[in-house]
């Protein structure tokens, strides 16, 4: 369960946004007022914290400073008027991590929700997940449907570079670039040599499992880490 703290002064924007991440499956809190958002902040445990600015109590700059100074890492992404221009940027010096200005689509806000949870998910542990494809940084092992694999270093730093970005096409030069430190137009094949060994690693052949593999090829340009649903 996704835990989500709102402290909002306005009542009906906070019930829009409630009603917003309700329907994503988050949990909400709700706070009214700046005091009570620090408070609940500070002693209760949440997976994002969105911040009004203009807050009774406390301001929702003062809040991500005070929440930053206590070692409180949790993701902030601030609800700005227009005109709180340099209250964002104040906000982002103090450790926000992203603002958005009122008003906003519900589905923007929650887009920007779901890219801050995914950077700290991935970000925070060491273990790298899409879909039924695991990826451990520290022993370099790859794990699909119950098989696992210990990856060579090129192997899991490609891996590595595609995971972190489910659903983006990486060309090949990319790739080299990227892998090989290879920026120069070449017609080596290194790369698919590479992807082949490491789904040839993790797909049983006789199940004819190579369509479901999250690593797929996209003709003519290169590679990509299909999105898990
Ligand atoms: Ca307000």
């Amino acid at each position: 369960m996704t835990r989500v703290l709102l402290v909002e002064d306005e009542q009906k924007i906070a019930d829009f946004v409630i009603q917003g991440l309700e329907s994503e499956g988050y949990q909400a809190t709700h706070k009214i007022d700046g005091l009570a958002g620090l408070d609940t902040a500070l002693n209760a445990s949440f997976d994002l914290i969105l911040l009004d600015i203009m807050l009774p109590g406390k301001s929702g700059t003062e809040i991500v400073q005070i929440i930053r100074e206590k070692e409180i890492k949790t993701p902030v992404i601030m609800l700005t008027a227009k005109s709180e221009l340099s209250d964002k940027l104040l906000g982002f010096s103090l450790g926000a991590d992203d603002y958005l200005a009122k008003p906003f689509f519900m589905e923007e806000l929650i887009a920007r929700c779901k890219a801050l949870l995914n950077r700290n998910k991935n970000i925070n542990t060491d273990v790298i997940t899409v879909g039924e494809l695991t990826l451990d940084k520290v022993t370099r092992r790859v794990n699909w449907r119950g098989r696992s694999m210990i990856l060579s270093q090129r192997e899991f730093t490609l891996l590595e570079y595609l995971m972190r970005s489910p659903g983006n096409v990486f060309t090949r030069q990319q790739i080299m670039q990227f892998v090989w430190g290879i920026d120069f137009n070449t017609q080596t094949n290194i790369v698919d040599v590479c992807i082949q060994r490491i789904r040839r690693k993790l797909i049983n052949t006789e199940k004819n499992e190579l369509s479901e593999f999250p690593i797929e090829s996209i003709r003519g340009i290169g590679y990509k880490i299909k999105k898990s649903d």
